[in-house]
């Protein structure tokens, strides 16, 4: 399962893509599932940011989306589920899809340990979850390992 930003898919909140040529690298060896789940949660492309800060996801303008986060979450762990899916490779940072650090919900870009409303569910669920700076785990994913 990948994040479909990082194919180039312009599904930012910016309407942008965050495509990655080392990921579109493993095209040929990897079968990759590209899911957004902002998209997938019921909201437009483009849209307001939105951070997580104290439990709930909220745009810049203070309009809770929390519930578009969290159902888009659990379309993405039911299409895992009937894919038999069992790695992820999800966008850094992002309140749906960051694994690790995500913005700390000022919007001043400053960065917390943390994990997107999606990644943590896809976590919990037993999927092993990595950001694309460690795209080169892939290698290993690929091997078996
Ligand atoms: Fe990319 Fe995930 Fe944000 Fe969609 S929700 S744009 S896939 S980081």
């Amino acid at each position: 399962m990948v994040s479909a930003c990082l194919l180039g898919i312009a599904c930012r909140y910016d309407g942008s893509g965050a495509q990655s040529r080392e990921i579109l690298s493993f095209m040929g060896s990897c079968f990759f599932i590209p899911v957004c789940p902002e998209i997938m949660g019921g909201l437009p492309t483009p849209r307001d940011p939105a951070e997580i800060y104290g439990g709930r996801v909220k745009t810049i303008r203070g309009i809770d989306v929390t519930d578009n986060y969290e159902r888009g979450a659990l379309q993405v762990l039911n299409l895992s589920l009937l894919y038999g899916c069992r790695r992820a490779l999800l966008k850094e940072r992002s309140p749906s899809c960051g694994a690790g650090m995500i913005y700390d919900g000022s919007f001043s870009g400053r960065l917390v340990p943390g994990e997107g409303i999606t990644a943590g569910l896809l976590r919990r669920n037993g999927m092993k979850v990595i950001g694309e700076s460690s795209v080169k785990e892939l290698h290993r994913w690929i091997l078996g390992g």
